[in-house]
């Protein structure tokens, strides 16, 4: 069975309420492969007013979750609040939080179980630092990461892996097909192994880090690349092409 393409639009901490409007509506108005599962994740501030404005059949993910269900923890969103609001899906994971906020590995496996176990979907960024990529160190470092999720979660059908190198988050810089086919290979192999042969066949591993509409129709032909983690793009009209990317 065909994995279904899938697309995310992570706006990081970008927009303003009238221009996340604006583009619900350019995406409400867009004609895209309905065989495509668009996902898009504003800042937590603006869920609601997503969810509200945005045509069914788009999901709206949170770009962070906790791993406790409700209580004293201040600027932190629950599981079941995601689900009060409609919202079924959220990035866990990502590189920024990794580096900036300094997430661990364990926590961010924490926080996916618990999300999981909540029903929600998670998008779950793992990637190598350009450090990392030079000392050959890539698949060590991205399938530790995936390993302490596979230490607590052993259903991984509704996990979306989003493979992206850290160096080519928001550089310009794009993994050639190449290098971005081989790590997504390397993962699907380790899940089979780790998981199953049903679990690797049935994940979609998708590609983040400066997709762009110019770049998006070759890595959407690589056979284990199941779609994008769109950063900058996913703002611009352009995000619409990259939805469009296997057409
Ligand atoms: P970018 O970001 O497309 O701006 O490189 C991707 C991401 O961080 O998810």
């Amino acid at each position: 069975m065909a994995r279904q393409f899938f697309v995310g639009g992570n706006f990081k901490m970008n927009g303003t309420i009238q221009s996340i409007k604006e583009i619900v509506q350019r995406l409400n108005d867009a004609k895209f492969d309905p065989n495509t599962e668009v996902v898009i994740s504003p800042p937590s501030l603006y869920l609601l007013i997503t969810r509200e404005h945005l045509r069914s059949g788009i999901e709206v993910a949170a770009q962070n979750v906790f791993d406790k269900p409700n209580g004293a923890f201040t600027g932190e969103i629950s599981v079941d609040q995601l689900k009060d609001s409609n919202i079924t899906w959220t990035i866990l994971g990502h590189s920024e939080r990794r580096v900036i906020l300094q997430e661990t590995d364990q926590f961010i496996a924490s926080k996916t179980k618990f999300a999981l176990d909540g029903g929600i979907g998670v998008i779950l960024c793992v990637g190598e630092t350009l450090e990392q990529r030079e000392a050959g160190k890539t698949n060590e470092v991205v399938l530790s990461q995936l390993k302490a999720v596979a230490d607590q979660v052993k259903d991984w059908s509704k996990i979306v892996v989003a493979y992206e190198p850290v160096w080519a988050i928001g550089t310009g810089k794009v993994a050639t097909t190449e290098q971005a086919q081989a790590v997504h290979a390397a993962i699907r192999e380790w899940l089979s192994k780790e998981l199953g042969g049903e679990t690797a066949e049935k994940t979609r591993i998708i590609y983040g880090g400066s997709v762009s509409e110019k770049n998006c129709k070759e890595l959407a032909k690589e056979k284990d690349i199941d779609g994008f983690l769109v950063g900058g793009a996913s703002l611009k009209p352009a995000f619409v092409d990259i939805l469009n990317a296997k057409q």
